[in-house]
């Protein structure tokens, strides 16, 4: 059997403050009343004119630049003609004939470690249909559809990849990797989510289209469903179609929507709405000019400059966030920023936390790090205290009290230690080195944490006698 062959059309909803083509903010637009950021324009009226928004233009130029496109010298805008009720006007604007940017690409590795390119074939911009809402069940079993057009008009970015993908995990990999370059350049909110279309196809057969997958995770799991759907077909020596099917997550599988209309049936045609739009050298410029350093050069800068494992240094640049942090410790803390930042993000992980939805500092961090650094907590302390502040950053002067070492009286607890342990003591006295690490441990257990393994050894010792 060949290996399946897997392309995808990712949607990235880019966060200017506009929609694409009139006034309507996007600010609110998860949360609002149905239909109330809507205007003749984005509502499809007759004789309302679109006026496209340059913010979507520059952001789209990013994406391009950062996915190594090739960028056009003028671009126009097309419209995909089709009759569906989430878009009144009856076609959608998008590119077509000339997009944004073309052939580029993005490294990953795959299962086998190794290095592969994901071909872009293009990418470019379009508006967002309205929201349709299938009342009452999915799809075919809905009593009713609804639509709210707040969406309609909210400017999308749309990128297209070869078929380079041979396994669903890829695409996982692909997309993770993806969204945090997209992150790096300021043009999506970490909140959105991306939608994919996932194309997929086995055995050089027909390859089948999965509509509108919201998040990679889920992209990951309707290929696999498919894949397997389309495995049944061959091993029952029946074709598989071309067509387009709907992933219902709740179900868990995919449901066809409708063969596949091939893309003469769109009968694009120029806009002439918007007319033919020069890509000035100066707006490319001011694009490659607010680019920052991308995930990639930092994870090399890091491997050069600070001697990090590139695990560790993946796991670092992969959300700015922490990567931005790391930069800051590093400077006061060479020695132990990349660990800490591998616990926090540890801690983070554990709580399905974010950095930034945490208020813990930069100032809090270093703070921490100075109070471990200086052997006033202990590691493990550090890492109990650590586990809070991710909770309540606020706490920190009441946990850096709790864990401080010299608010305990050791001694004390070591004598406690040894009565409660009376058969430990008698074994160590007999030359038994385990009854001391079973001692040392109950001591760093019994002190929450404010005692070190070494300091617990040499207070028990000393005890011992
Ligand atoms: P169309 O214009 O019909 O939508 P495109 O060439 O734009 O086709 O490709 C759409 C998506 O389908 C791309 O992501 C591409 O990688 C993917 N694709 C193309 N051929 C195949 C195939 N044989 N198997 C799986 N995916 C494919
Ligand atoms: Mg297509
Ligand atoms: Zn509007």
């Amino acid at each position: 059997m060949v290996e399946p062959k897997i392309g995808l059309e990712v949607h990235v909803q880019l966060n200017t403050s506009t929609k694409l083509f009139c006034p309507c903010p996007l600010a609110g637009l998860a949360a609002a009343e149905p239909n109330s950021l809507t205007c003749p324009t984005c509502l499809g009226h007759p004789g309302s004119k679109p006026v496209l928004n340059r913010m979507a233009v520059e952001k789209g130029i990013r994406i391009a630049l950062a996915l190594g496109c090739a960028l056009q010298e003028s671009m126009y805008f097309s419209r995909k003609t089709y009759f569906y009720p989430d878009m009144s006007k009856n076609f959608q604007i998008t590119q077509y004939e000339i997009p944004l940017g073309k052939d580029g690409g993005l490294e990953i590795t795959d299962a086998q470690g190794r290095k592969k390119t994901i071909r872009i074939t293009r990418i470019h911009i379009e508006e967002d249909p309205a929201k349709l809402v299938h009342a009452g069940g999915h799809l075919e079993s809905a009593t009713h559809v609804l639509a709210d057009y707040n969406r309609s008009g909210v400017p999308l970015c749309e990128i297209v990849t070869a078929p380079d993908f041979q396994t669903p995990k890829e695409t996982r990999v692909f997309l993770q990797k993806l969204r945090s370059i997209l992150d790096y350049i300021g043009v999506f909110d970490v909140g959105a989510a991306i939608k994919a279309d996932a194309n997929v196809s086995i055995d050089g057969g027909s390859r089948v289209e999965i509509k509108n997958v919201t998040g990679f995770v889920e992209v990951e799991k309707a290929l696999a469903d498919e894949i397997m759907r389309q495995k049944w077909l061959a091993d029952d020596g029946k074709p598989v179609e071309r067509e387009t099917r709907a992933w219902v997550a709740e179900k868990r599988t995919t449901l066809p929507l409708r063969k596949k209309e091939s893309e003469e049936d769109y009968g694009y045609i120029f806009e002439p709405d918007l007319t033919r739009i020069n890509l000035a050298v100066a707006l490319v410029n001011k694009a490659a000019k607010g680019m920052p350093e991308l995930p990639h050069q930092k994870f090399e800068r890091y491997r050069r400059e600070y001697g990090i494992n590139s695990e560790l240094a993946a796991s670092i640049v992969t959300d700015l966030d922490v990567a931005l942090l790391f930069e800051q410790l590093v400077r006061s803390q060479p020695k132990l920023a990349a660990s800490w930042i591998n616990i926090l993000k540890k801690t983070l992980y554990f709580n399905g936390l974010e950095l930034r939805q945490t208020k813990l500092s930069v100032d809090t961090f270093s703070k921490l790090l100075e109070l471990v650094g200086k052997g006033r907590v202990t590691s493990r302390g550090g890492e109990l205290m650590l586990r809070e502040l991710v909770l309540d950053a606020s706490r920190f002067d009441e946990l850096a009290a709790k864990y401080s070492k010299s608010e305990i009286d050791i001694g004390k607890l070591a004598e406690e230690v040894l009565k409660d342990n009376k058969k430990a003591v008698a074994d160590y006295k007999t030359g038994s080195r385990k009854a001391l690490q079973f001692l040392v441990g109950e001591l760093v257990k019994k002190s929450g944490g404010r005692v070190d393994a070494r300091s617990a050894s040499k207070e028990l010792e000393k005890e011992l006698g």
